[in-house]
């Protein structure tokens, strides 16, 4: 019997790595979308080649409409993409408000909500029942940050995961009677390089980690566990859901 497969943006580092690697080992075929770490797509692709799945690495960035269809479309050699795992985002060097350039700020809404919800878009099209499509799943990930607001770190990037709370809601209903489901995962802090690299606290984990009801940081691996949950045949009855995994705060 052929695999599903699925088709996960921002795919080479961090918590989309970990939905590669577990959806591998859970019988997925993998299709890894990134943007420029083509050492670390490889790896991942590697891992799920090791895991007995069909991988595939395909560059694009997924803030930009045109790269968003071809990865779609170059996921396809894989067979028909049945979810999609709606992972890539940024979160802009922290600071308030009042000191952010607007250049940041509009990055962060490019790829974390026009990019994320043209993603959603192409997934609609394609997996839809009402399109010909085979039905399937949308996993978005959000963030406690659309709870907390963020303040002093990085208000915009938790506005942006707002929008996210809003089209999973939207969207599940909207695509409900179509045969795919959407759901979201928000994570708390979780470790990966988003902090060194994004928001530019290499520590920023240890040092939130103290506040933290559970006293540590998630690990990827905690976060993809979620997302392949919300994927699989034990969710057939869940949609519009948004699954908080945390450590409680
Ligand atoms: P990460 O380690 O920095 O990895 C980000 C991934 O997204 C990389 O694979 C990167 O590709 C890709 N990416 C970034 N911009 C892209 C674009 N424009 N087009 C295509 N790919 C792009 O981040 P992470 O911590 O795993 O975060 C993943 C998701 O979880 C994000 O949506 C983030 O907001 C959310 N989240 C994270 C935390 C946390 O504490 N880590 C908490 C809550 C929510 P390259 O490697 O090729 O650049």
């Amino acid at each position: 019997m052929s695999r599903p497969v699925v088709l996960v943006t921002g795919g080479s580092r961090g918590i989309g790595a970990a939905v590669c690697r577990l959806a591998a080992a859970r019988g997925f075929d993998v299709a890894i979308v990134y943007r420029s770490e083509t050492a670390a797509a490889e790896a991942v692709a590697e891992a799920c080649r090791q895991a007995g799945a069909a991988a595939l690495v395909i560059a694009g960035d997924m803030g930009v409409q045109d790269e968003i269809a071809a990865a779609f479309e170059a996921a396809a050699r894989l067979g028909p993409v049945r979810h999609v795992v709606n992972n890539a985002g940024i979160t802009g060097r922290a600071g308030r408000l009042d000191a952010t350039d607007p250049d940041v700020i509009r990055e962060t809404i490019d790829v974390n909500v026009t990019g994320a919800i043209l993603v959603a878009r192409e997934a609609a099209r394609r997996l839809a029942t009402r399109h010909g499509g085979p039905g399937g799943s949308i996993v978005n990930i959000s963030s406690v940050a659309a709870e907390i607001g963020s303040p002093g770190e990085y208000v915009w990037y938790a506005a942006s995961k707002g929008a996210i709370d809003s089209l999973t809601i939207g969207l599940a209903r909207e695509l409900a009677g179509d045969g795919v489901r959407v759901n979201a995962v928000s994570p708390g802090l979780t470790e990966t390089e988003i902090h060194a690299r994004s928001t530019g606290e290499p520590g920023r984990a240890a040092r939130i980690a103290p506040l933290i009801p559970m006293g540590r940081a998630g690990q990827p691996d905690e976060i993809a566990e979620a997302v392949l949950f919300l994927m699989g045949e034990g969710a057939s009855y869940v949609t519009g859901a948004n699954l908080k995994v945390s450590g409680g705060r």
